[in-house]
């Protein structure tokens, strides 16, 4: 998992601070360029719910968005955070359309958003950046089940531990603003637990917690705190990086024309 930057402005904001996007080669990442629309995203702000057509992929630069599955009941649980390593929206390429799962800002986050549209166009031309999501999916799809089997077999102290820590990654600083209702909500339990967890960590001087923040004092502890899908599922993150520079390297040069073909009359003899 990346480093994070500090926060800036919207008119600061690059492409390539997306790792996928970083690992394109210049030419691939060039022509997306005029495709790329930035958009600033604000915590709680649902960027699709389940069941809604995805209209656009979002290339993450800043923040954190949690992909979180919500139940008839109003109940949810949030399967896998995501900040500037990988992207929202994976239906828009998977074909289906749309989820079951919905996707809520965690932290005040920034996206580069492509269309649908043009994103099947990357796939038919079967360029780098189809192989990286494809990738990237397959990390994530790691990703989500062993958080399934995290949230069934490990302590409630012990999975917020993991979330902080995945949170913590993906932000420049220590601090988390996010309420204890919403981390409740992530990790799919009721909020007295949570504030139970977090009353045990700040005894053990590991954070800090007032109205709406957390503020991680003591990191190395926290990790000993953890279980071990914290570790585990950043070694997984950590080959997805490797990926992502290994694709860099492989990819050859593809001509830069968008030229969508649609099929001819004369060929469509089938
Ligand atoms: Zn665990």
């Amino acid at each position: 998992v990346p480093g994070a930057r500090a926060h800036v402005g919207f008119e600061s904001h690059i492409p390539s601070w997306n790792r996928l996007l970083g690992a394109l080669p210049v030419a691939e990442y060039e022509r997306l360029l005029p495709d790329l629309e930035l958009v600033s995203l604000r915590p709680g702000r649902r960027i699709y719910d389940a069941g809604e057509r995805q209209r656009y992929l979002y290339f993450l630069t800043q923040g954190i968005v949690c992909r979180q599955s919500v139940l008839d009941d109003g109940a949810s649980a949030g399967a896998a955070v995501t900040g500037s390593e990988g992207v929202i929206g994976l239906a828009a390429f998977l074909g289906g359309g749309s989820t079951t799962s919905e996707a809520v800002v965690l932290s005040h986050a920034y996206a580069y958003r492509l269309r649908t549209d043009l994103l099947k166009e990357e796939f038919e031309l079967n360029g780098p950046l189809p192989q990286l999501l494809l990738r990237y999916t397959e990390a994530l799809f790691s990703q989500v089940a062993q958080i399934v089997a995290c949230n069934r077999h490990h302590s409630l102290e012990q999975r917020l531990c993991r979330l902080l820590l995945s949170c913590l990654d993906r932000l420049p600083s220590s601090l988390l603003v996010m309420t204890q209702e919403r981390v409740a909500d992530v990790l799919g339990v009721r909020r007295e637990g949570v504030t139970e967890a977090v009353g045990t960590l700040r005894m053990a001087g590991l954070l800090h917690s007032s109205r709406g923040q957390i503020a991680v004092l003591d990191r190395f502890r926290l990790e000993t705190h953890a279980c071990d899908c914290y570790p585990v599922g950043k070694r997984e993150y950590d080959h997805l990086l490797a990926d992502y520079r290994h694709a860099e390297v492989a990819s050859t040069p593809r001509p830069v024309a968008r030229v969508h073909t649609l099929p001819q009359p004369n060929a469509a003899r089938v």
